[in-house]
């Protein structure tokens, strides 16, 4: 929309016309880099119109107009008027437009222009009607919203004939798909239709909770062609008391139960999970709890978040809150675990031949060509840049410092050294 209205990107330190700073509210550390950045910007541009929206403008407008340098602080239903606002140019004090999420705003967000990448996430749903207790999200995104299946498949179409190869199914919370459609809709629904349309790409699913991982989608997984074996978990914590506190809809058990369904039903799968640190009530008793849990399962990766207290969410009067030192060295602990698991995925899939589409820039420490296979180990490889953007086949050769090494397979049916280290 930007660029038909003849706007064109500088870098962010040059002086611009026009800020948008699109913020994030998750954490209170989030809210403080947002205020920061938009003095920043006030200091380059004295005469710039600034515009911030996203979640932090969404829950705390208030906050942003008190730093008494922003023109337009708009909503997360409000980001269509941008353009306007730019139009209107600058205002004398921050002008708020901040409208609530009353019966839904119809999710229309389109990604026309992929910037020549071979990857692109594709928001397919927005919002949540969940309330986990150290959430903020439903507060800044409203109730769930989703896009519906005839415009996904229209979007996937267009991105395609435009050269993606590559789709990551997005949403604030993607297993909340589909309910608010007319017929309504769900996530294996959705996958499921993906899949039959046998597109020339392939598609990822971004994240579920588990007790959204169906029978049904696991068994549509199971013998997909174009979905990804590739499933991320958000486990949060592997003890039920936590679980129960965190107000997360499923137990430890479940999830033990879906990751085992997985493996025995998706071959090659890579299962990651988010696991948080530190919440109330978190003693050592149920950090280790979670971490028997999560040495006992073939999980490949895991993401691991401090917990970190956000004002108005029901966990932050929670009693038993875990002090700074003690949850930096389970974090520690569990990076530590995490480096375990992805090595040890990796070595298993030595000498393994699978599909990497290589991407359109080279890895900035090596220099050499990156891309990652179906079941998301990130892979390195010799090679020219014709063949970035295609999907190659590869055969893992051994463990890179952040995934693993790999040689193309060329179409004659021998596989070419391409890597010096495997050639030596
Ligand atoms: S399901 Fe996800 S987005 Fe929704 S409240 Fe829980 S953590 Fe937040």
């Amino acid at each position: 929309m930007l660029k038909d209205q003849g706007l064109e990107k500088v870098e962010l330190h040059e002086r611009a016309d026009v800020y948008i700073v699109n913020t994030c509210t998750v954490t209170s550390k989030t809210d403080s880099e947002a205020r920061q950045l938009i003095r920043r910007l006030r200091r380059t541009g004295p005469g710039s119109v600034i515009i911030v929206t996203g979640c932090y403008a969404q829950v705390y407008p208030e906050r942003i107009k008190e730093l008494g340098c922003v023109d337009y602080i708009l909503g997360n239903p409000d980001k269509a008027r941008i353009i306007e606002c730019i139009r209107a140019g600058r205002t004398s004090e921050g002008r708020l437009i901040v409208s609530d999420f009353e019966g839904g705003t119809p999710l229309t967000l389109r990604i026309r222009r992929p910037s020549a990448r071979t990857r692109v996430n594709l928001k397919v749903q927005d919002g949540c009607n969940r309330s986990c207790s150290y959430c903020i999200i439903p507060r800044a995104r409203g109730k769930s919203k989703s896009l519906p299946i005839a415009d996904v498949l229209e979007e996937i179409e267009t991105l395609i004939e435009q050269g993606v190869k590559e789709f990551v199914l997005t949403g604030i919370h993607l297993g909340g798909y589909g309910p608010d459609l007319t017929p309504p809709m769900d996530i294996t629904g959705l996958v499921r239709t993906i899949e039959e349309r046998g597109y020339p790409a392939r598609f990822r699913i971004s994240s579920l909770d588990p007790d959204e991982l169906t029978d049904e989608l696991i068994e549509v997984l199971s013998s997909a062609r174009t979905i990804c074996p590739h499933l991320h978990l958000p486990l949060q914590s592997g003890d039920d008391k936590i679980l129960r506190l965190m107000r997360r809809p499923y137990t430890a058990g479940l999830f033990r139960q879906k990751v085992s369904s997985l493996l025995e039903s998706v071959r090659d799968i890579a299962i990651g999970v988010d696991i948080m640190v530190g919440f109330p009530g978190e003693g050592e008793r149920e950090f280790l709890t979670s971490v028997r849990l999560l040495e006992e399962l073939p999980i490949s990766y895991m993401h691991i978040f401090p917990y970190s207290k956000r004002s108005g969410t029901v966990a932050t009067n929670l009693p038993g809150q875990v002090d700074g030192k003690t949850v930096r060295q389970r974090v520690a602990r569990l990076k530590e675990l995490d480096r375990e698991k992805r090595l040890s995925f990796c070595r298993a899939s030595v000498g393994s031949v699978r599909k990497v589409i290589v991407e359109s820039t080279r890895d900035k420490k090596t220099g050499l060509l990156c891309g990652r296979t179906e079941n998301y180990i990130p892979t390195l490889l010799d090679g020219d840049d014709t063949l970035m953007g295609k999907e190659v086949m590869v055969r893992l050769t051994g463990p890179a410092p952040s995934g693993m090494r790999g040689m193309v397979y060329e179409k004659t049916e021998a596989f070419k050294e391409t890597s010096r280290e495997a050639a030596g």
